[in-house]
């Protein structure tokens, strides 16, 4: 079974298209991993959402999803983050509502644990660093966790007792025996320094694992959230990958 293992969509349907496309080119998958976050921030949260149901795929809920849904107070977002919130909270249809409120937050799929943040705090936690890497990997059961939140794509993997840490460039690997915590980066709002979208993609039968960057029309989804008068820095951060 292929899996396409993607993040953070955030509302960014153009970016979520060249995905499709570069999987395609891949040799296509058969059922897509989504880590949450699918909206926020971006101008087609309706849209991203309707696209993600046309295929067979399993998804967790982020703290966007419920920024949106009225689950959380946006009070710990910042300014043009809860602005951001606020705007896809009006535009969302009673179906893309009811979807996203029944999402969980975490999920045991075929050896992984997949968790928006991080397994201890699935709607908060960014893993960044090796120690709060290591704690977290007394929180799940499974062989693998795969994460999202940092828009940061990541690997960290447990030796022994030590965690290591890298990061994800475009490059494909055979997980090895040693347990992992791995995080595709962002399909919507890269902030790695690379403005292209970035996913994953696991073929279960060779345990091998691709990450991909994909070049998207940046130019379309800023027009949208201009139209929309979405935040000026959300807009020109797409520019930067930041
Ligand atoms: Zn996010």
């Amino acid at each position: 079974m292929r899996l396409a293992i993607l993040a953070d969509i955030h509302s960014n349907l153009a970016a979520f298209e060249s995905v499709l496309k570069d999987l395609e080119s891949r040799g296509g998958f058969d059922k897509i991993w989504c880590l949450g976050d699918m909206v926020g921030y971006g101008p087609q949260p309706n849209e991203c959402v309707a696209r993600l149901r046309q295929f067979d795929h399993v998804c967790i809920a982020g703290n966007h999803d419920w920024a949106a849904i009225e689950k959380m107070d946006t009070f710990e977002f910042n300014p043009v983050a809860a602005i951001a919130a606020q705007w896809t909270a009006q535009e969302l249809t009673a179906d893309s509502r009811d979807y996203l409120t029944a999402l969980p937050l975490i999920l045991n799929v075929d050896g992984f644990t997949l968790a928006h943040g991080s397994p201890r705090e699935p709607i908060w936690e960014y893993l960044l660093s090796q120690s709060a890497a290591k704690e977290n990997f007394t929180y799940f059961e499974t062989s693998y966790c795969l994460v999202g939140h940092s828009h940061v794509p990541l690997v960290f993997e447990l030796d022994g007792t030590q965690v290591m840490l890298r990061e994800l460039g475009e490059t494909e690997f055979v997980l090895s025996s040693n347990r992992m915590i791995i995080n595709p980066g962002s399909v919507g709002q890269p902030r790695d320094g690379d403005p292209r979208a970035s996913y994953a993609l696991y073929d279960s039968e060779t345990k091998k694992i691709g990450h991909y960057r994909v070049e998207y029309d940046i130019a379309a989804t800023q027009k949208k959230m201009t139209e929309f008068d979405l935040p000026r820095p959300l807009i020109q951060r797409l520019t930067y990958g930041r």
